[in-house]
């Protein structure tokens, strides 16, 4: 056995495995439709291996299974760039896409069985692999700013990749039209040495990149309420500390808002209890349409909510939450019904002593109690309840 035959048998055996993996993972994954799609491409892969394990056995002459097995190749390649672009649109149709990759398939494949020319052969898929890695690789660089610590990674991996595999189509170019000769031993060695590196790497990052996704949504439901999709009180905390300390560091200014919906308790028992939940829904809708980006909202209790308002000031805030405060009260909920709710808020600043959330919200939630006691539907700022004793 030649080491390009050990090579190809390891890899047909790896492809295997990596469709194997990705398909688990898609049923045991909530079924993201992209590890479907790139289990599917792992498992064209490995048809593609292992029909170039025959062509090395028995026909290296068949000119037929040659260019299946290149078209092959290049469909695996345009399946797993597919799975990229479904990452980051998963509602998606990928029938579009899909097709056009079958089509491509079929004509490179056409292509080689027509002109058999060993530099074209092997040039054509390469350079079709690296457009592939590069359209995959495509899909984190335009979202770079906000992507994760794998998502940068697995682009690095992409790019890495795309590249072995441009340099590769450069070489093939070379080895002249029959594939013999001097040009042609170094393309083949450099091809046997990186290219399965680079397939293994492209099959080791993408699953990465599933579990990776797979625990950035299991961290965003354990730190987002389900009914309003804002911060669950756990989430406000988490972000909310981390702001806390940002600002202290940079000497900044942050304000906390706590706002609790009045006699909420009677919305629940004369409209019903689905009518409360949209009523909190609309309420957190109006809370994100006044603050800022960056700015931090949470449902911290039932109908109790928490704003984190950067680099303000206690008395800016306060403007800011009397604003809210009216649009809560003008705005009705969506819905037959047409309830105007209103809320009463407490606001604090932050102060250099304050280490944490935890003593911002024990003044915030203070302020509100007097707003509850002074009648409802009005803003209280700690510090002026301060002044005042
Ligand atoms: P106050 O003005 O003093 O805040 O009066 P309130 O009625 O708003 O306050 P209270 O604490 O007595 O009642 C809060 C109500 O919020 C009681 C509870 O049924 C309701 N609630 C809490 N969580 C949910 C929820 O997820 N959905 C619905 N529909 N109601 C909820
Ligand atoms: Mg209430
Ligand atoms: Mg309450």
């Amino acid at each position: 056995m030649t080491a390009a035959l050990v090579n190809v048998f390891a890899l047909s055996f790896i492809a295997a495995m990596l469709a194997a993996v990705m398909l688990i993972a898609w049923r045991s994954f909530g079924k993201p439709r992209y590890a479907m799609i790139w289990a599917i491409a792992f498992g064209v892969a490995t048809v593609e291996w292992v029909g170039n394990l025959f062509v090395r056995f028995h026909a290296s002459d068949n000119l037929l299974l040659c260019s299946l097995v290149v078209g092959l190749c290049c469909l695996s390649n345009a399946l797993i760039a597919i799975g990229f672009v479904q990452r980051i649109r998963p509602g998606a149709t990928m029938t579009p896409l899909l097709l056009a990759a079958v089509a491509a398939a079929i004509a490179i494949t056409t292509i080689v069985f027509l002109f058999p020319q060993r530099d074209m052969r092997d040039a054509i898929w390469l350079f079709f692999g690296g457009t592939m890695l590069a359209i995959s690789a495509g899909t984190i660089v335009r979202s770079l700013r906000t992507a994760s610590l794998p998502e940068r990674a697995t682009m690095a991996m992409l790019i890495l990749f795309m590249l072995v595999d441009f340099g590769l189509g450069a070489l093939a170019l070379g080895q002249g039209i029959s594939g013999e000769g001097e040009r042609y031993q170094l393309f083949r060695l450099v091809l046997v040495l990186l290219y399965p590196l680079a397939f293994i790497g492209v099959g080791i990052f993408s699953v990465f990149l599933v579990a990776a996704d797979l625990a950035e949504n299991m961290r965003m439901l354990a730190t987002s309420d389900e009914l309003t999709g804002i911060y669950n009180r756990r989430g406000f905390e988490e972000s909310a500390e981390r702001a806390i300390r940002n600002a202290q560091r940079q000497r900044q200014p942050l304000a906390v808002v706590v706002g609790d919906i009045d006699n909420f308790k009677a919305v629940n028992d004369k409209h019903g209890h689905s009518v409360g939940d949209r009523a909190l829904k609309h309420f957190a809708t109006r809370l994100e349409r006044m603050v800022r980006r960056g700015d931090l909202i949470g449902r911290i209790g039932g109908e109790e909510f928490a704003l984190l308002l950067v680099n303000t000031r206690a008395q800016d805030a306060l403007e800011v939450v009397e604003r809210i405060r009216r649009d809560i009260g003008t705005m009705p909920v969506e819905g037959r019904n047409k309830i105007v709710m209103t809320a009463s808020f407490g606001v604090t600043g932050l102060r250099p002593g304050d280490i944490s959330l935890a003593a911002l919200l024990l003044r915030a939630d203070r302020a509100l109690y007097r707003s509850k006691l002074e009648g409802r539907d009005r803003v209280t700022s700690a510090e002026d309840l301060e002044d005042r004793i």
